[in-house]
């Protein structure tokens, strides 16, 4: 009877928690991961109606979508993803969802790094990826295969700004009507993204050229060495998918105490364990956290993309010069 009551309070909650005629009118988008999210809110302002599917601090590399998350892409207007295999869980989960919806990779048109994990490996070994062989496709050193590409190219501005375009464009198309609106609110996170670029860049300065050597868990920071010219070291490639083995953990080490790096992060998305070990075995003490692949929750430091990036840059620039 309980389990009635409560089925009747979802049902009328779902009909009737939005009975204004402007709700009914609100293009109904869901995002893959809370930072993308993050851009179609600034972008979509009271237009939309967001469904964010890994919420804060998730790791979307390993996400196992809920039947509820089929639900919200079969009703969704658009399908916001960022695209280079960093969803593995989306092709299996459009089709479950029978949705109509386009579903917009956000990458299109942005810079795009290389998969550097991808050298290691023979590229005779390289094949598709096939359906339902979730597990058949690791080599002999067990490491899984990954995209071509590597997919976390959020964690450069410019890269952030076309996002926000590719979601522009996207809206644009769904709802001509809020076309203007679109564009105006991009407009404005646009100057709020450059100057954050601005910000970032003036922080690396500060950092002298030889303690700019960071340790995270995975490969998550490409981008931003890249842009703004850190080095990133990690155990673990750019998917948390698969466990560093003890060799890659023994090789990482060597080449932190080689490299001398400054410093040393755990991931929010993350399990600690193995920063914590290299941390110990190195004896740099451990920075905080970075958060790479997810948004923190709204009483965090980093619900927004950019306090995100602030709050990392700031957390790397007080870890190695200390605070
Ligand atoms: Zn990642």
């Amino acid at each position: 009877m309980t389990k009635l009551i409560k089925l009747a309070a979802a049902v009328s909650v779902i009909t009737y928690a939005q009975p204004t005629m402007a709700a009914a009118q609100n293009l109904n988008v869901v995002a893959s991961f809370s930072i993308i999210a993050d851009f179609a809110k600034n972008v979509g302002g009271d237009r939309v109606e967001i469904t964010t599917l890994v919420g804060p601090d998730g790791d979307t590399h390993v996400y196992e979508p809920r039947p509820a998350d089929a639900a919200a892409v079969g009703a969704a207007d658009v399908v916001l993803v960022n695209g280079l295999q960093f969803e593995g869980f989306l092709q299996r989960l459009v089709e479950a969802s029978g949705t109509d919806a386009p579903v917009v990779e956000l990458t299109k048109g942005g810079e795009v790094l290389p998969n550097a994990e991808e050298h290691h490996h023979d590229e005779g070994e390289e094949h598709a990826h096939e359906e339902g062989e979730d597990h058949a496709h690791e080599d002999e050193h067990g490491h899984h295969h990954h995209g071509e590409f590597d997919p976390h190219a959020w964690q450069s501005v410019h890269n952030a700004e076309v996002y926000v375009q590719n979601i522009v464009d996207a809206f644009c198309a769904a709802d001509a009507d809020g076309c203007d609106t679109y564009k105006t609110n991009a407009e404005a996170y646009g100057e709020q993204l450059e100057a954050l670029d601005g910000e970032i860049k003036a922080a690396i300065a500060e950092i002298p050229e030889n303690k700019r050597t960071i340790i995270t868990s995975h490969d998550a920071f490409g981008y931003f060495e890249h842009e703004y010219g850190l080095t990133f070291l990690a155990p673990e490639g750019v998917s948390t998918e698969s466990e560093a083995s003890a060799a890659d953990v023994a090789a990482l080490i060597e080449q932190v105490q080689e490299d001398q790096a400054s410093a040393i992060f755990v991931e929010n998305i993350s399990n600690p364990r193995l920063i914590e070990q290299i941390a110990s075995e190195t004896g740099i003490e451990i920075g905080g956290t970075l958060y790479s692949d997810a948004l923190s929750d709204a009483s965090g430091p980093a619900s927004t993309y950019i306090d995100m990036m602030k709050y990392n840059v700031d957390m790397i620039k007080n870890a190695v010069l200390g605070s």
